[in-house]
């Protein structure tokens, strides 16, 4: 093809990959070369590359009927909405589907608002929720949202602080005492915005972009405590977290916390199609009535993406998830080596969803969320990563950049695992500079 005729931000540079292949946890490039996939391209090709079942169940759909208006029945639909709520804990019993995962949260906020008669939400700093305007505003980090509110005011949203001990001003000893100072600031935030303003408070159960961190023990039990007392609603954001991603089919079951909506994206179709929604619990599915929501999209529930859903499931439950349980241990034990680095600040996350995080080499911690020497020219985080891929493993990055993100898909076995681990470790090492480079 005539490269000029290609406009310029889908025109081939230098530095972009170009993947053109992919099978399980590998892909490769249009030169060959090939990559392990560490970060299931941007943490959503959950059950790995070119599964011959999700492909053929597409295919089979859209041989079919290709497109079924979301008023009308479509069984792959139905099938798909009956089995999530299956899933998801017991009080959620409806699913709305939309496209994207900003959508998702798009509509979760718009429930939410209608059901309580309130409009404010509550999300946390270092937190990622979307790219629409409503979405977008309810991400914690400042520098993504500067595009949706630099020409527009996009209001009726507060932040509260993550339960993070680094890069913030709690201070605790233990993790039970972070959760504590955590949701005692929460309360704070509540009770100073004014609870009755309140719609809900939107929260990822595990940070996905912003740090793969999960939240102290007693922490959530708390923040559903809160939520209770107040009258707010609790939305899990389980656009990364979910479908086998930490162990279990949704984040916050870790958590042992029911949530009144969960929001998905990403794996429900380890995306092969694009699919998202709401996961709903009795009392707003019947506030919402028979007809369902009052505004759609026409592809929401796309019934191509809908099988491809169904597969992807069948997938998660013939052995994925057990084997990010059976493997995860091996994976944390493996990233934690990386903490002996005078660089590598913290690793944290669970299941299969990590993040090695970079901070001074003496050891202080940063004092802000959003780390200011990322703008500072030379990242050497991004050069870890760069060293990666060209020893052939593929990591993600995320916001603030001083993290290396660690997501491979679920069927990833250890030998993959040890190999990235020892490719990581390397990378560290040309990057930093530390034990000589390579
Ligand atoms: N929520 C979370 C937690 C996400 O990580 C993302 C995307 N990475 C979104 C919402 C937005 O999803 P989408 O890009 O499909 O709009």
């Amino acid at each position: 093809m005539d490269q000029s005729t290609i406009p310029h931000w889908y025109a081939p540079d230098g530095d972009v990959l170009e993947l053109v292949e992919g099978e399980g946890v590998r892909v490769s490039d249009a030169d060959g070369n090939e990559y392990l996939d560490f970060l299931s391209q941007l943490y959503s090709v959950n059950a790995g590359h070119s599964q011959p079942a999700i492909a053929d169940a597409m295919a089979e759909q859209a041989r079919k009927i290709a497109y079924v208006s979301p008023s009308k029945h479509n069984d792959q639909r139905a099938r798909l909405a009956g089995r999530l709520a299956e899933k998801a804990p017991d009080s959620l019993t409806d699913v709305m589907f939309s496209v994207t995962g900003s959508e998702a949260n798009e509509a979760a906020m718009q429930l939410a608002r209608d059901y309580q008669g309130a409009s404010k939400i509550l999300t946390r700093w270092r937190s990622y929720h979307g790219s629409t305007y409503g979405a977008a505003a309810l991400t914690g980090d400042p520098s993504t949202r500067a595009a949706v509110e630099e020409h527009a005011a996009v209001t009726g949203h507060a932040k509260f602080l993550p339960p993070l001990d680094y890069g913030g001003p709690f201070s605790a000893d233990t993790p039970e005492e972070l959760a504590e100072q955590a949701a005692d600031h929460l309360e704070w935030v509540i009770r100073n915005e004014g609870p009755d303003s309140i719609a809900a408070l939107f929260t990822e159960p595990i940070a996905g972009t912003s740090g793969a961190y999960p939240a102290p023990p007693g922490y959530f039990e708390r923040v559903r405590e809160l939520c209770d007392e107040y009258d707010i609603l609790l939305v899990s954001d389980e656009v990364i977290a979910g479908f086998g991603r930490c162990g279990d089919w949704f984040g916050i079951q870790t958590e042992g916390v029911e949530p009144d909506m969960i929001t998905f994206a990403k794996g429900v179709t380890s995306s092969y199609a694009p699919l998202a929604g709401v996961i709903v619990n009795e009392e707003i599915a019947e506030h919402v009535g028979e007809e369902g929501m009052p505004v759609g999209q026409t592809f929401a529930g796309h019934p191509v993406s809908c099988a491809a859903g169904n597969a992807a499931l069948d997938a998660y439950e013939d052995g994925m998830l057990e084997n990010v349980r059976d493997l995860a241990p091996h994976l944390e034990a493996r990233l934690r080596d990386l903490e002996s680095v005078p660089e590598v600040q913290d690793v944290h996350g669970r299941g299969f969803l990590w993040s090695v995080e970079f901070g001074r080499p003496d050891g202080e911690k940063d004092e802000f969320l959003f780390d200011p020497r990322v703008d500072e020219g030379e990242n050497p985080v991004a050069a870890v990563r760069d060293e990666a891929r060209a020893r052939g493993v593929l990591f993600g990055s995320g916001r603030p950049d001083t993290q290396v993100l660690v997501a491979p898909p679920l069927c990833t076995e250890q030998d993959d695992i040890d190999r990235a681990v020892d490719v990581l470790e390397a990378s560290v090492d040309a990057a930093f500079g530390a034990n000589g480079g390579d």
